[in-house]
């Protein structure tokens, strides 16, 4: 199944690639200590393995690029830049480019690279519920940049990386069977995460956001299925993480960390919110990952009940795993760590009408709400089809392309519209 989505490794974990390819960088090379870029001897990228380490992360965002992984509505990353660029200490804003950009991926995830980009899954950013929690995830990855931490892992860890894995994350695409295997990368040691989350937090104190609410974006992480993260990563549910947790309560407790002039609150985060939320679940759709779209939607109707979009979203994972149940039986082997078998896929295939129920109501629910939603008509028409109920199917498709003019999908209902009049 070739998607035109990977999954990219890491939270606090750097990319494999990333690391592999700077085995083959250096060996021996004398080790100068490490300064933070805020101080006035970082020497940033005077280094043969420094230098190296720049332009494999230089390629590394070509290479997202290209293959089309970067979400671009300006809207939505000028929005992510205005919360991380003030984040940015100004010595290391003087040395470093720092660019802020949103992955298009499902998967809960975030990583900075030692150039400065700073990479937030659409996964992960619909999620957060405050801008104080963005700021605290932005914060944590700026502060691996500035503290270099990848420079760091890769003059400790260079003899334990193994070469062998260079296993192209590129040629994976986005099957979710592999996502075990691309969890095992190198990651950042336990204290530079800590230290990370530390650095991280006081930023945003000092950038006025409240640390109570802004380290709420831990319990949020806990929220977070299996699957939904990559296994053992900052961002899955994992046990070591609370004693991290525990120290940054601590210190907010204690008074280590104080706010200043707090942050009044808008109304943007609302609306970024509401526009990278869609984009998640229209990711997982695409990903086959339709139980995870379906939480997403009523996730949002919990908070929205009167949304008739959300509802039009619950009824397109629910017409998904009708329309595909080897899909939906292979996703929920994933997540409930069950293995996938032909028993499985019978399971949800019996389950096919009770699945285009579910679809209908919540498409005739979103049409109650607005009843001009084409898109809605057109996925009712499409569990018409697939329930073989011909008239009503014509019916709303035809319903569907009158609507509007510019449809994208035009020839394909179009075609659809053919099959059934023969
Ligand atoms: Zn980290």
């Amino acid at each position: 199944m070739p998607s035109s989505f990977f999954i990219l490794v890491c939270f606090h974990r750097l990319p494999r690639i990333f690391l592999c390819c700077l085995l083959a960088c250096t060996a021996g090379c004398a080790t100068p200590k490490i300064s933070a870029l805020t101080s006035s001897e970082a020497k940033y990228g005077q280094t043969e393995e420094e230098k190296k380490l720049l332009a494999r992360a230089k390629e590394f965002d070509q290479e997202l690029d290209r293959k089309g992984m970067l979400l671009e509505t300006p809207a939505l990353v000028n929005y992510v830049r205005s919360i991380g660029q003030p984040l940015v200490p100004p010595e290391a804003a003087g040395i470093v480019d720092f660019k802020f950009k949103i992955l298009r991926s499902p998967v809960v995830n975030a990583f900075a690279l030692p150039n400065g980009s700073i990479y937030l899954s659409v996964g992960l950013l619909a999620r957060l519920h405050s801008e104080a929690e963005l700021a605290q995830v932005m914060g944590h990855e700026i502060a691996h940049v500035v503290l270099r931490h990848a420079l760091k892992v890769y003059e400790t860890n260079r003899s334990n990386i193994v070469a062998a894995h260079i296993a192209d994350l590129f040629l994976f695409g986005t099957s979710i069977a592999y996502l075990p295997y691309l969890a095992s990368v190198a990651s950042y040691s336990r204290e530079q995460e800590e230290e990370a989350d530390q650095s991280g937090l006081r930023a945003i104190a000092a950038g006025g956001y409240s640390p109570n609410e802004a380290i709420q974006v831990f319990d949020r992480m806990q929220e977070v299925k299996n699957g939904e993260a990559l296994e053992g990563s900052w961002y899955s549910s994992h046990p070591s993480n609370k004693q991290r947790v525990d120290a940054l309560k601590e210190m907010v407790r204690t008074g280590a960390i104080s706010q200043q002039q707090p942050k009044v609150g808008n109304t943007s985060h609302r609306d970024f919110v509401a526009r990278i939320v869609i984009e998640n679940i229209q990711l997982k759709l695409h990903a086959r990952q339709y139980e995870l779209a379906l939480d997403a939607a009523n996730r949002s109707l919990a908070e929205n009940p009167k949304s008739a979009q959300f509802h039009f979203y619950k009824g397109e994972a629910y017409r998904h795993m009708a329309d595909d149940p080897k899909g939906a039986a292979r996703e929920h082997g994933w997540i409930y760590g069950k293995s996938f078998n032909d028993k499985l896929v019978a399971e949800f295939e019996t389950r096919r009408s009770e699945f285009y129920q579910f679809a209908e109501d919540a498409y005739r629910q979103a049409l109650a709400l607005d009843s001009r939603l084409p898109m809605a008509e057109r996925g009712w028409g499409l569990v018409n089809l697939g329930r073989g109920e011909y008239d009503a199917a014509r019916e709303r498709l035809t319903a569907y392309l009158a609507q509007n003019k510019n449809i994208s999908d035009r020839e394909y209902i179009s075609n659809l519209l053919k099959g059934i009049n023969k």
